[in-house]
């Protein structure tokens, strides 16, 4: 039996009727850019991540672009980050002109180290970008307590972690700013691309309206140079239709993970996802284990139909377009080991438990 990595089909065959609807009254009504639908969305999501604000952007690219367009970054200045995460973290940063400064993840949950920050602030370091990789929050105590000692702005890179807690506090609720995203894979997916940024500051929350509408204020008025990033009306009916669903799906990937968890704990050749201490609630947007043979486990899941993804094969110092920045695969040894190892299995909630027995069974059979 064949088992894929994500079939969004699922979830628009139980969706579809209310999903059909909330696209169809869009078309009807006529406001696409900006209406009624995404201002609901930021309502409700700032409500869901405790946060005062919201604003839709047009993805969650456009999320961290506009968080650290808003904190002041501009050529020169540099912005501490993980070496380890989507592409889009570290894009972002030269994007604006700006010096990507990168830190190694910690050994046990792929996010970044708080210990190895302090020693790579300099005078120009401007922003913390944390990311809550795989669902998991990012150690957000120590990373404030930086933050706050050296004047530093935090730019929470969420768009993984849409609900997940740490202590009891959301992700995008601790920083000066919060982003997500909506891309179909997320726990929370559009129809196509869509972000929003969180923020609890009044000021902030004007700086971003104004910046994803090209910098007008009023209209056609232009201060300063913004971008086009707005959210589009129908994204956010989809989005609203799946939200009520959101928590459930991210339960239901908890009950995958309990289960792989369980699976795999006597399988010394498999490390399994750890859960921190202060993490009250993981989403697992991935459930990523680790193994030595991952080539060789990639063969024998191909061989078997099963799908899997490898988040990430290349860590942001080992990227061509950064040899410029002059790092070495020594300089980040836990995010080339992760690189090297890790592989992701398929996580998503309407997976069954067939499917997923189907899943360890080959995993299990492989890795000794
Ligand atoms: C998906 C993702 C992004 C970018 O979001 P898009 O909506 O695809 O632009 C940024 N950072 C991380 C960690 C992501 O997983």
């Amino acid at each position: 039996m064949a088992v894929p990595l994500l079939d969004l089909k699922r979830q628009y065959s139980y969706l579809k009727s209310d999903m059909d609807k909330a696209v169809l009254n869009v078309l009807d009504h006529g406001w696409f850019i900006l209406g009624p639908e995404v201002t609901e969305l930021e309502e409700k999501l700032a409500g869901l991540c405790q946060v005062k604000y919201s604003a839709g952007v047009a993805s969650g690219t456009d999320a961290l672009l506009l968080a650290l367009r808003a904190c002041g970054i501009k050529p020169g200045d540099e912005v501490i980050t993980t070496a380890f995460s989507f592409f889009a973290t570290a894009g972002v940063i030269v994007r604006l002109g700006a010096k990507p400064v990168f830190v190694d993840i910690e050994k046990d949950s792929y996010n970044i180290d708080p210990n190895k920050i302090e020693a790579a602030i300099t005078p120009k370091t401007k922003v913390i970008l944390p990311v809550h990789l795989f669902g998991q929050v990012a150690d957000m105590d120590p990373i404030m307590e930086i933050a706050k000692k050296h004047n530093l702005k935090v730019v929470e890179d969420a768009a993984q972690a849409i609900g997940a807690e740490y202590k009891n506090r959301k992700a995008g609720s601790f920083g000066d700013f919060g982003c997500f995203s909506f891309y179909p894979t997320k726990n929370l997916g559009a129809g196509g691309d869509g972000g929003i940024i969180t923020c609890n500051n009044d000021d902030n929350i004007e700086l971003l309206r104004i910046f994803r509408n090209h910098g007008a204020k009023p209209k056609y008025y232009h201060k300063i140079v913004g971008y086009n990033s707005r959210l589009a009306s129908i994204q956010a009916a989809i989005l609203l239709t799946k939200l009520p669903y959101l928590q459930k799906w991210s339960e239901k990937r908890n009950e995958h993970a309990r289960s792989y968890d369980e699976a795999f704990k006597n399988n010394s050749g498999i490390k399994t996802p750890t859960i921190k201490d202060y993490t009250t609630f993981h989403i697992y947007n991935q459930y990523t284990i680790a193994v030595s043979n991952r080539d060789g486990l990639k063969e024998h899941l191909k061989s078997k139909a099963i799908g899997f993804e490898i988040y990430y094969p290349v860590p942001f110092h080992a990227q061509e377009c950064f040899v410029d920045l002059g790092y070495t695969k020594a300089d980040f040894p836990l995010s080339s080991k992760a690189a090297d190892e890790v592989i992701s299995l398929p996580i998503y909630p309407e997976l069954t438990d067939e499917e997923r027995n189907e899943v360890i069974e080959a995993v299990n059979e492989f890795v000794k």
